[in-house]
């Protein structure tokens, strides 16, 4: 049976980055930038205060001289006179310097006379002292971001301050979620005697928002072919699709053999995984379709390993497979399974060193489990002891 590894980098060979566009600013944070970005300016524009306090010249407080009248006052966006030997200037934090100072005096540091005139009461002031210089954080023609970065609320501060509103980027791939099954009913309903809710939708709708992705959801297809398809004819317009159930053996699994009737190309349909073995992934032009098996883990666990990377590779990012850390066994414990096994599991600290442990979990329809969880160890097939201390692989979740 093909190896998680494997089936990964099929997932990979066919997921391609979107194509870049221009969008507003707002829109791009998470985004993978495009372009690289120049600065159109200095920044600062000019010498600037970086204290409340009075602009001076340091020569004129080198000696015994440690008063001296007041010129003026000068705020933030005014355009200061040039500052007279032997004077100094009120400033504010943000005043551009002005022409003659060559250092601010915080206003802590100095008293205000009765006559109008200003005392300083600290150490002579050094040349540069609380002024910031022109150009210091960036000069024009400076290239302040790179293509291929994903942009942070800091990156798009930057671009704010290089005066762009507009950024060239990989727009968010565009997800459709389907639920199949007879069994199911929304949220809002009572299940009757042989129904369950629908959890997989609204938690892979999540999983996909936190991914980056633009998702819609389509609703439930019934296990019939007719409505299989009407729904599934919808979703394939899509960058990805994600259905959720209906492709393992039962009789009414019908997702496999609708999507091939709609011309999607089946790349796999099993992963040697726990949970969630039945996993069918295909292609339709560049369209990406995953059928993750039903169970909510197990749906999780497929969206996790297989999805959420191939919406980073859409999504323009260069480093798309997910971080596995190697994490302590925070006590001994015995395992046994005939596959490859992403256990849920909690990761956190202790004397520095970063430590894991199982949660209790019966299987793949224990959601209530998983919510316990922050991360997910992977253990290996057959019948293992682990002892406190030992090393293992740990995907954390968030
Ligand atoms: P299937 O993969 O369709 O065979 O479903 C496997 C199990 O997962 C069955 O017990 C289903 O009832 C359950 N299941 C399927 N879809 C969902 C869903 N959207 N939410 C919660 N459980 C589901
Ligand atoms: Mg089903």
């Amino acid at each position: 049976m093909l190896p998680v590894a494997e089936a990964l980098n099929i997932v990979l060979q066919y997921a391609r980055s979107l194509a870049p566009a221009e969008m507003p600013l707002g829109s791009a944070l998470g985004r993978v930038l495009a372009e690289d970005v120049a600065s159109d300016i200095d920044s600062p524009p000019f010498d600037k205060a970086l204290m409340d306090g009075y602009a001076v010249r340091c020569s004129d407080l080198a000696r015994e001289t440690h008063v001296l009248p007041v010129a003026a006052e000068v705020m933030a966006g005014q355009v200061p006179p040039p500052l007279p030997a032997g004077q100094a200037i009120r400033i504010m934090t943000g005043a551009p310097i002005p022409d003659g100072a060559d250092a601010v005096v915080k206003v802590e540091q100095t008293k205000s006379l009765t006559d109008g005139r200003v005392q300083f009461n600290g150490p002579a002031p050094k040349s540069g002292q609380n002024i910031l210089p022109r150009g210091q954080e960036m000069r024009r023609g400076d290239v302040v971001l790179r293509s291929g970065i994903r942009l942070t609320p800091q990156a798009v501060g930057i671009l704010a301050s290089v005066g762009r509103s507009k950024v060239l980027a990989v727009p968010p791939p565009r997800l459709t979620l389907i639920s199949t099954g007879d069994e199911l009913v929304e949220p809002a309903e009572r299940p009757g005697p042989s129904q369950l809710r629908n959890s997989n939708a609204t938690m892979l709708l999540a999983q996909a928002a936190r991914a980056g992705a633009e998702a819609a959801y389509l609703g439930i297809a019934r296990d019939r072919a007719e409505d299989l398809t009407n729904l599934i004819s919808t979703g394939l317009k899509s960058n990805v699709l994600v259905l959720s159930g209906g492709v393992s053996a039962g009789k009414l699994d019908l997702v496999p053999q609708v999507l091939r009737n709609l011309d999607v190309e089946a790349r796999f349909h099993h992963v040697a995984m726990k949970p969630g073995k039945p996993l069918f992934f295909g292609t339709r032009g560049e369209t990406l379709v995953f059928g993750l098996p039903g169970n909510p883990v197990s749906s999780f666990c497929g969206f996790e390993l297989f999805v959420h990377p191939a919406l980073r590779k859409l999504s323009g990012c260069a480093d798309v497979k997910s971080t596995w850390i190697e994490a302590a066994a925070a006590e001994p414990f015995k395992h046994q399974t005939d596959r490859p096994t992403y256990h849920p599991a909690w990761l956190d600290s202790a004397e520095g060193k970063v430590r894991v442990r199982l949660v209790p979990w019966f299987g793949s329809p224990d959601l209530r489990a998983l919510v316990s969880a922050n991360a997910l160890v992977l253990l290996q097939a057959g019948s293992n002891e682990y002892t406190a201390g030992q090393l293992l692989s740990v995907l954390p979740l968030d």
